[in-house]
């Protein structure tokens, strides 16, 4: 597993403490106000009690309108003392860090985004992929790694090549932010062409700009995610099958170092189509050529790749082996 029970049960006491620090909040702000304002005290209390005389008499067909006059009449009051003292008008109305769920986490049964978003959180901190992110950025993309010189029979050089992928993994980016629906992406070439570091850029940026993203190696996803929640019945795997499904952005990252079989096969399928059909791009990298790529995956898989992906070739010398040569010489 990649993320524990331990995890999930850490995640239900976070909205605990969220929820505690929230009422002691208001408790407080109640108190300063009570203190300050003549009078705040009992038009809130008083139009509570009418609230409640209001549900009352409803039940009872009694005078629930005249009740709920009364209450409207004195919060409006106390709304109205408030901001003549320099406060909000909502000041003394509950306080929630997201207002979506009430801090539950939950809405109507299905698990909210800050739920999604505390639990890829909590991936990228156990991985230290929130480092990587940090460090592998646009800005730190030097295509001074990537050579100006004719490589084998390709019509761009590694560098303007480099140039061409950045530009459009800027713009793959770019467009979460647009009206277009924002196609797949599969990035692939061999070992230390800077397919990773790509992917890192992208994912980094889509957060920093308030995006989901669930960055996941073909291992994880497979293994940890599908094959615990589909295979081995394991409720805890639950929430991240859930949001490889709902997440903005999903990456799946080293695409055939997984075993890949039938089942693989066929989940692949299912998560590029439920997600190309609720509009939600994935990114694939890979480090299999295109023709090994399509002997291993479904011919589905591949057609739909070719239909609706942005296909980038990442080529060159090993950047990697640029990097280490570069600290030797220092
Ligand atoms: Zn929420």
């Amino acid at each position: 597993m990649i993320l524990t029970r331990q995890d999930l049960l850490d995640i239900k006491s976070e909205y605990d403490e969220i929820r505690f620090k929230n009422r002691q909040l208001l408790d407080e702000r109640r108190e300063e106000v009570y203190k300050k304002i003549p009078g705040a005290e009992e038009l809130e209390v008083g139009s509570k009690l009418d609230y409640i005389d209001m549900i009352r008499e409803r039940v009872l067909k009694g005078k629930a309108a005249e009740k709920k006059e009364s209450g409207l009449a004195k919060s409006k009051e106390l709304k109205r003392l408030l901001t003549e003292n320099g406060y909000p008008e909502n000041y003394l109305e509950p306080v929630f860090d997201c207002p979506l769920c009430k801090d539950t986490g939950d809405v109507d049964g299905v698990r909210c985004s800050c739920y999604n978003k505390k639990l890829t959180d909590r991936l990228y901190r156990q991985s230290n992929l929130g480092n990587v992110f940090r460090m592998e950025s646009f800005d730190n993309f030097n295509l001074d790694y990537y050579s100006s010189q004719k490589w084998k029979d390709m019509e761009l050089t590694p560098r303007e090549n480099a140039e061409r992928a950045l530009r459009l993994a800027e713009d793959f980016v770019d467009s979460f932010d647009s009206e277009k629906i924002v196609k797949g992406m599969l990035i692939y070439g061999e070992t230390g062409r800077g397919k990773s570091f790509l992917s890192n850029c992208i994912a980094g940026r889509l957060l920093e700009r308030g995006h989901s993203v669930l960055y996941l190696s073909a291992n994880e996803l497979f293994n940890d995610v599908v094959g615990a929640y589909l295979i081995e019945k394991e409720e805890d795997a639950g929430a991240l099958y859930e949001l490889v499904q709902k997440t903005e952005l999903l990456i799946i990252d080293d695409l055939g170092t997984e075993m890949t079989n039938s089942l693989v096969n066929s989940q692949l399928f299912e998560i590029i189509n439920s997600r190309a059909r609720a509009g939600k791009p994935v990114l694939i990298s890979t480090n299999c050529s295109w023709e090994s790529f399509s002997k291993r995956y479904q011919e589905r898989i591949v057609s739909r790749i070719i239909a609706d992906y942005t296909v980038l070739l990442m080529y060159g010398d090993d950047v990697r082996y640029i990097k280490r040569r570069e600290q030797l010489n220092k």
